[in-house]
């Protein structure tokens, strides 16, 4: 073993319990895009969809993953699909996010008539992130010819929050009420949702019909604020996902001697330094080396120099009694010390939501589950 990624479905499972009910009666989309957020995607899928009216992927492939593995809970592809693909959206019953008018829309409907079945569409109403979605200004007139187009049946509309994970900023509100007027014709039982994690934490009114969750699923908070906000109130999000891997091999340096591509890390004392068989190519951004740190038998040591494309170092001086073959966690607990994604993230100057993304599909995971 390398390297294993731990993931904990019954975690998972109980994450989700405990986002459905803090959103109810708003019913709670499970985002399951990039991988199940790193964890895995069709095993995540299915500790998730018992607990989610529906589950939600960036991208089509996903969604037929999905489908080829028996997942049958409603769908709705996020993303863009390319025209070429519609028909095996359309075969795969899957939900799509429309906001075009044009050419795209076309596609669609003529994929459907072709078909002799509608297509499930959310419409996607851009109110202020400038990505994906038609301008909030013409949202009535399309949405307008979108419940009057007979191959469209609209399920839902929909937009994104750009700036939900603190409480001091205006542009939700503005947005939310962007949202409501450009939707406020739309007939029931039309489904309305903007809010992701954060802001189904820290922004009640805009949980709506829906909230499209992903990242709390994993037990991972949005951001600093959510978790001061929403711990003190009892939400107990849990970690899921943990990674691990294993010291291979040990060096003695002196004082002086220098670490790895660059020399970026020199001996300050005698130290014992261990090698790690994963670096950037498994997921451990080539900067970990800064800040980062690791737990070998319970101590906290530093991640050290340059990380490779496959290898990486760690100081383990402190720990007198380490030898090849002792587990290094990089995410999760040893002993009394735990770290998080978040942690290793602030270490590497990004989020905890980019490492579990960014985790390879190729690496090894372990699922447990007390069902199984
Ligand atoms: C990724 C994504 C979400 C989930 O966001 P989290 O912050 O992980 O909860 C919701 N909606 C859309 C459109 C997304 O792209």
């Amino acid at each position: 073993m390398i390297a294993e990624i731990g993931v904990d479905l019954d975690a998972l499972a109980r994450n989700a319990q405990a986002l459905a009910r803090l959103a109810s009666p708003a019913r709670l989309s499970a985002v399951v895009k990039a991988n199940g957020y790193g964890h895995g995607l069709v095993p995540a899928a299915r500790a998730l969809a018992p607990h989610a009216a529906r589950l939600c992927v960036y991208e089509l492939d996903e969604a037929v993953t999905l489908r080829d593995a028996g997942v049958r809970a409603p769908i709705l592809v996020l993303g863009p699909i390319v025209a070429a693909d519609l028909e095996v959206a359309h075969a795969a019953e899957v939900a799509i996010t429309l906001w075009d008018e044009h050419l795209y829309a076309r596609q669609v409907a003529s994929v459907a008539r072709r078909r002799h079945r509608p297509f499930t569409v959310h419409a996607k109403i851009d109110t202020g992130v400038a990505r994906l979605g038609m301008p909030y200004a013409n949202a009535p007139a399309v949405l307008e010819r979108y419940t009057a187009t007979p191959e469209f049946v609209v399920a839902g509309a929909f937009s994104h929050l750009a700036a939900a994970e603190e409480l001091d900023s205006n542009f939700t509100h503005d947005q939310l009420h962007r949202f409501l007027t450009a939707t406020r014709a739309l007939p029931p039982p039309v489904e309305r949702h903007i809010a992701a994690t954060a802001a189904a934490m820290l922004w009640p009114e805009t949980r709506l019909d829906s909230v499209r969750c992903g990242i709390g699923l994993y037990g991972i908070w949005p951001s600093a604020e959510t978790e001061a906000v929403m711990r003190p109130r009892g939400l107990m999000l849990e970690p899921v996902l943990a990674w691990r891997t294993r010291i291979v091999a040990l060096h003695e340096l002196a004082a002086g001697e220098t670490v790895g591509y660059g020399r970026t890390w020199t001996a300050r004392r005698p130290s014992r330094i261990a090698t790690l068989p994963i670096g950037y190519a498994e997921g451990l951004p080539r900067n970990a080396g800064e800040r980062a740190q690791a737990l070998v038998r319970g101590v906290r040591v530093p991640l050290i120099g340059r990380v490779c494309m496959d290898m990486a170092f760690a100081d383990v001086t402190d720990v007198p009694g380490a030898v090849p073959g002792d587990a290094l966690t990089l995410i999760g607990s040893d002993g009394a010390e735990t770290i998080t994604a978040d942690e290793l993230g602030a270490a590497c100057d990004t989020i905890g939501y980019e490492i579990v993304a960014r985790l390879p599909a190729h690496a090894p995971r372990v699922y447990s589950s007390g069902a199984a």
